[in-house]
């Protein structure tokens, strides 16, 4: 395997924006030339355990034979064919298959080019439906605090405004309504004041309102908190009491991640459209979809427009719906659910130890999450080469040092993935 050379890691630091990095002080980046299974190997030949699962996608492990196959055997066919006035099998068969795993009525398929883009569209239905029923006026979002649903400027608006960096967009960014995060945990008993200001948003509002946008049960990137099924229940709720439809971000919990096939299952609601991506295609590349129901998709193409507004060049890329296929295919072949189990088991077990160091706030596991908030935030750079010596490959953000292992990872690894954690982070602040 060619290794990187020093020209090429300058060049890299000099030219190339990495996600939020800066141009004036880059973080060092870690060359890495293959991965296989759970493990990256570096240009230097150190081989890493993949905590992140390349940020929640890899979810069958890297280099897997299932998922070469179907992109090799579609690669061989057609790579890409516009979907506009064209369709192909591989867009068919993924569609039935995310139409027969997810909940009624959900069975309408916008299949997008990514998480963001995927958000875009699920708003834009929102208006849309609202506008073909004669109601323009709804055309606000209302969300929750903590809240991640993307980078594009419709998605980012619906971001936590503080972690969104909203008042850097001041003046671009459409405002909307904000209810403060739930605050119940996910054990914790229900008390109806978790929800009261959102529902009284709703009360005053909902004649503006199109949508109740968040990630159900589980915040990710807005501070990685688990909140109780009950909240979303009763979201669900105020939306039908108040003529507003519910958005599920499910980009990051969707698939298993959170111990049910999709995070709404733990409240037994299904929303009104639903946003999927990331461990769609396994993590092998970029691919999304958005979901709503035969009413919705029916109103809005009875509305005045005639049809829905958006199209990508890149839409239902047969490449990535093929590997889709496949990967969803692995997941429901797979026990996942006890895969799933198993690492939340071993998370639990092996993260315990981190809540007697005096520098950590909490531990908290989810089906196959597993999250240390420390007390203050971490340098990332220098928390992240003691992880490196362990032989392991963790980013943490801010206060949270967190896991998202692929559902392949054996039990060894995980104990040795879980172990270095609180390790690392005895050693780096005791
Ligand atoms: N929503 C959620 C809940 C996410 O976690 C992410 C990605 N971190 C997105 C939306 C955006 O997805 P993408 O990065 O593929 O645009």
């Amino acid at each position: 395997m060619a290794e990187i050379t020093p020209e090429q890691l300058a060049f890299d630091q000099q030219h190339i924006w990495h996600p939020y990095s800066s141009m004036v002080n880059p973080p060092p980046m870690y060359p890495v030339v293959s991965a296989e299974g759970v493990r990256l190997t570096l240009s230097d030949g150190r081989e890493l355990i993949d905590g992140m699962a390349s940020w929640w996608s890899v979810i069958h492990g890297y280099n897997n034979p299932v998922l070469n196959e179907a992109a090799h055997s579609q690669i061989d066919k057609m790579s890409h064919v516009m979907f506009g006035g064209l369709t192909h099998e591989p867009a068919i068969e993924l569609s039935r298959k995310l139409v027969t795993m997810t909940p009624e009525p959900l069975d309408k398929v916008f299949i997008a080019d990514s998480g963001s883009v995927s958000v875009e569209v699920a708003l834009k239905m929102a208006i849309q439906y609202w506008h073909a029923r004669g109601r323009a006026s709804k055309h606000k979002l209302i969300t929750i605090r903590n809240g991640y649903h993307g980078d594009t400027f419709g998605a980012m608006s619906a971001c936590d405004p503080v972690n969104g960096m909203h008042e850097i967009f001041t003046g671009v960014l459409p405002q909307h309504f904000f209810a403060p995060a739930p605050q119940i945990g996910f054990d914790e008993p229900w008390d109806e004041s978790d929800i009261a200001e959102l529902a009284q948003l709703l009360e005053q509002h909902h004649n503006e309102i199109a949508a109740l946008i968040l990630e159900p049960v589980v915040q990710g990137a807005g501070g990685m908190r688990f909140y109780s099924p009950d909240y979303l229940k009763r979201a669900r709720a105020l939306c039908d009491q108040y003529d507003v439809l519910l958005i599920a971000d499910e980009i990051a919990t969707g698939f298993g991640r959170s111990g049910k096939l999709f995070a709404c299952e733990h409240a037994g609601i299904v929303p009104d459209i639903l946003c999927l991506g990331k461990a769609i295609t396994g993590g092998y590349m970029t691919l999304a979809a958005t979901l709503t129901t035969s009413h919705i998709g029916e109103t809005i193409s009875k509305g005045g427009a005639g049809c829905f507004m958006h199209g990508p060049t890149f839409m239902g890329n047969p490449l990535a719906c093929s590997v889709a296929n496949a990967s969803l295919g692995l997941l429901l072949e797979m026990d996942w659910q006890s895969a799933v189990n198993r690492i939340e088991a071993g998370l639990k077990s092996g993260l315990a130890p981190a809540k007697k160091l005096q520098s950590v706030a909490d531990v908290r596991c989810l089906g196959a999450i597993g999250v240390i908030e420390m007390k203050e935030p971490v340098e990332t750079a220098e928390i992240q080469k003691l992880f490196i010596e362990r032989g392991l490959w963790i980013r943490p953000f801010g206060k949270l040092v967190y896991v998202m292992p692929p559902y392949v990872m054996s039990d060894a690894d995980l104990a040795q993935l879980t172990s270095g954690m609180v390790e690392s982070i005895r050693e780096y602040r005791g």
